[in-house]
């Protein structure tokens, strides 16, 4: 008998428990095993290991999947890394790394191999269909390549399935397993600067090496991806494009696919389908999908022959998961990068600090894109407006709704920018001064108009709006602040002829709600889009000349270091929206906090100088990315019960902790109550990664064995909200 260390999706320990089995079962192989009464999945991890337990109670492997495909060392060494560094049970890493079809204790089916399909010898020299049905046309002509997918040829002609059996009946078409991939060219001619970057990255190919690819909106970072991306794909190795969820749109995917036609796809977001993700998944790890493009997620796709990495947008928030298994996708595509020994690009406008000093320090190779790509295109105007002492209608300065006025006749589309959904962010009584808050959270409900009903924007819970004040019975409530749907009814009220749009989470919940709009845009049918962050990345609207941010400063009020950083990010990219194509664009920011030095920056349109202030900043207070931080949170019924829980544990680890790391807390969460629970967190920080990964360790030890019901913990390495 051979003895195994399953990994097991369960919170208990590490997650590895120890079977048996007859035979030795290769890491990586998935099998079925008994636990607790129940027959669950698991992975094993490694056979033939020692067990202090009396053989006759360790329990069998029920089944070995031994046909499926295993899952490879190098995953499994990304996994062991993912579970040492982010302090979290091997087991559960394991099954957060997997898609929802390989967590059953069930056979999966494995993909076939793709077919492609093309026009044999006898087949190129028949008659084309006629010209006038010309989808049928087009789909012959696809056929003299050397070879397509049928999910290609379905895009030309829908009924491409039938038509190719037709042909292939005629003895016109051969199927083939392998492809040559086939790359279009770009419809661009590459400037220099474009040029530059894409050599430097092609000539670091099979070495690791990280770029990171700095250039202002609209200069043609995608095209340099797509460049470097050709070239590792022609000598037949696998891409993982990485990008925020909300970048994933049907314009880019158009674009990849323009470019990529021939060459095997998979695309992994969180809303794919859980069974289409499991055969995509398999697809990337059998080597039949050579370009995987995904959200965070797909940073754990198994990819064998892996010769490239693009991380776009790379300082955005949501490379960063915030519950459960709290990973930066963007830190572990660096790993993997230098894991495969391949080069791996990091693209951003407005990169994130962290990255930017490792581009000043020579850690990585910082590339440049000074220009817009479109020659004609140039920088936005940049207005700050001091609102401090205006009087506001609805939100807006006389001088915003005049120069939408003004754009709307001189035929110019206008973005009016905020960063909140609803109608209002909360319902207020005059009164007695009662404003309605979630009763679950520390927050305001949101007002949303149409539906009726208050939301709660972090928990989701809902109620119908109340007719009076729930204290003082006034029946006379009113709508404080400003939410998308308000300001497009004040929009409304002062352009009643121009087309307005709404943009935001409750108007485009569907992907086909969205695709419409951007029709009606492409259409010019727009005049003035109200929208929400949504908008402000991604979307190349040429008609677009004036962006106008109502209220800007709301974050930089709160204790977030990093609030300054992630809203010059923000108002680069919303302003980057305005003048893309030949007309010069004009941004006015509205602001309390004028003096702000994020508002000179965005003004002077100078990330660099940015950067380097703010990292003077951080470099002063010891912040990162000149410290390292983990956030050890713990919540419970009451706020003083998580005090209390991390005040034991903090005095129980004190004496042995290293004189390099410093503990601040526990403090109450800046937001004490979330869905119920209150919340406090305890800072480790260190200049040592190394000090600070013990101090870590030390902790989760004394967490472990503290087991309280009553008291759940979380541990949060690199945390991206204070
Ligand atoms: P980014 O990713 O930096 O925002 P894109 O690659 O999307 O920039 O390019 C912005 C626009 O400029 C796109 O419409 C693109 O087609 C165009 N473009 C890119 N490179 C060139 C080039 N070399 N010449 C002309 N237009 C270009
Ligand atoms: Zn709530």
């Amino acid at each position: 008998m051979i003895l195994h260390h399953i990994a097991l999706n369960v919170p208990v320990s590490d997650g590895l428990f120890t079977y048996r089995h007859p035979t030795a079962l290769p890491a990586g192989c998935r099998v079925a095993v008994p636990f607790r009464g129940k027959t669950v999945a698991g992975v094993v991890w490694a056979s033939g290991v020692e067990s202090s337990i009396a053989v006759e109670k360790i329990l069998p492997v029920q089944t070995a999947f031994t046909e499926e495909a295993r899952l490879p060392e190098r995953w499994l060494e990304l996994v062991g890394f993912v579970a040492r560094y982010y302090h979290y049970p091997t087991g559960q890493t394991v099954f957060a790394a997997l898609p929802a079809g390989l967590k059953e204790p069930k056979p999966v089916e494995m993909p076939q191999p793709p077919l492609f399909y093309a026009l044999n010898q006898s087949g190129r020299v028949q008659t084309p269909p006629p010209q006038r049905f010309h989808k049928k046309h087009a789909l012959w002509q696809a056929l003299f390549s050397d070879g397509l997918e049928m999910a290609a040829l379905k895009r030309i002609h829908p009924q491409a399935p039938k038509l190719v059996q037709e042909w292939a009946a005629r003895g016109w078409i051969q199927a083939l397993n392998a492809a040559a991939p086939k790359l279009n060219p770009s419809e661009h001619m590459p400037n220099a600067a474009q040029q530059a970057a894409s050599q430097a990255v092609q000539a670091a190919c099979s070495t690791f090496q990280p770029f990171l690819l700095y250039g202002i909106t609209g200069s043609g970072k995608t095209e340099v991806y797509f460049d470097v991306m050709a070239e590792v794909l022609a000598a037949g190795r696998q891409v993982l494009f990485l990008l925020p969820e909300i970048n994933l749109t049907p314009q880019l995917l158009k674009r990849v696919r323009a470019r990529f036609a021939g060459v095997p796809a998979a695309v992994l977001h969180s809303q794919t389908a859980a069974g289409r993700r499991t055969q995509d998944y398999l697809r990337a790890l059998l080597g039949q999908a050579r370009l995987v493009i995904g959200t965070r997620l797909a940073v754990f796709t198994p990819l064998p022959e892996l010769g490239l990495i693009v991380v776009d947008e790379e300082h955005d928030g949501s490379f960063k998961q915030d519950n459960e298994l709290r990973y930066q996708a963007r830190d572990l595509a660096v790993w993997r990068a230098k894991q495969s020994g391949c080069p791996i690009v990091l693209g951003s406008a407005t990169p994130s600090l962290e990255s930017w000093h490792k581009a000043q320090s020579g850690a990585y190779r910082l590339l440049e894109l000074p220009q817009r790509a479109h020659t004609a295109a140039r920088p936005p105007q940049v207005e700050i407006l001091n609102t401090g002492r205006l009087k506001l209608d609805n939100g807006f300065s006389p001088q915003a709704l005049k120069l939408l006025q003004q754009n709307y006749r001189q035929g110019g589309m206008s973005l009016v920018y905020l960063n909140r959904r609803g109608f209002a962010p909360a319902l207020f009584c005059g009164d007695c001064g009662h404003v309605s808050g979630c009763p679950r959270c520390s927050a305001k409900m949101v007002l949303h108009q149409r539906a009726r009903q208050l939301r709660c924007h972090h928990c989701d819970y809902r109620s119908p709006i109340p007719y009076k004040c729930p204290e003082c019975g006034n029946q006379d409530l009113t709508a404080v602040g400003q939410g998308t749907q308000r300001v497009e009814e004040t929009l409304r009220a002062l352009m009643p002829e121009a087309a307005i749009a709404r943009v935001d989470r409750d108007s485009t919940a569907h992907q086909h709600n969205w695709a419409d709009l951007y029709r009606r845009i492409a259409d010019n049918g727009i005049d003035v889009l109200v929208g929400t962050q949504m908008l402000a990345k991604g979307h190349d609207f040429a008609r677009l000349n004036l962006v106008v941010v109502l209220n800007a400063d709301g974050s930089l009020y709160s204790a977030d270091f990093r609030a300054p950083e992630r809203l010059f990010a923000e108002l680069m990219q919303v302003s980057g929206r305005a003048g893309r194509a030949q007309t010069a664009g004009k941004v006015l920011i509205q602001t309390r906090l004028p003096e702000h030095p994020v508002f000179a920056a965005v003004k002077a349109q100078n990330y660099p100088a940015f950067a380097e202030a703010e990292l003077a900043g951080r470099e002063l207070l010891q912040m990162p990315p000149f410290a390292f931080q983990t956030a050890i949170r713990a919540d419970a019924a009451e706020v003083a019960d998580a005090m209390d829980f991390l005040n034991d544990i903090k005095s129980v680890t004190e004496p042995f902790i290293g004189a390099d790391v410093s503990v601040f807390g526990p403090a109450p969460m800046f937001m004490v109550r979330l869905a119920e629970r209150e919340r406090a967190q305890v800072f480790l920080e260190s200049a040592d990664r190394r000090s600070l990964h013990r101090a870590v360790s030390l902790w989760v030890q004394v967490l472990q064995q503290y087991r309280d019901s009553k008291i759940r913990w979380s541990v949060d390495v690199d945390p991206a909200e204070m």
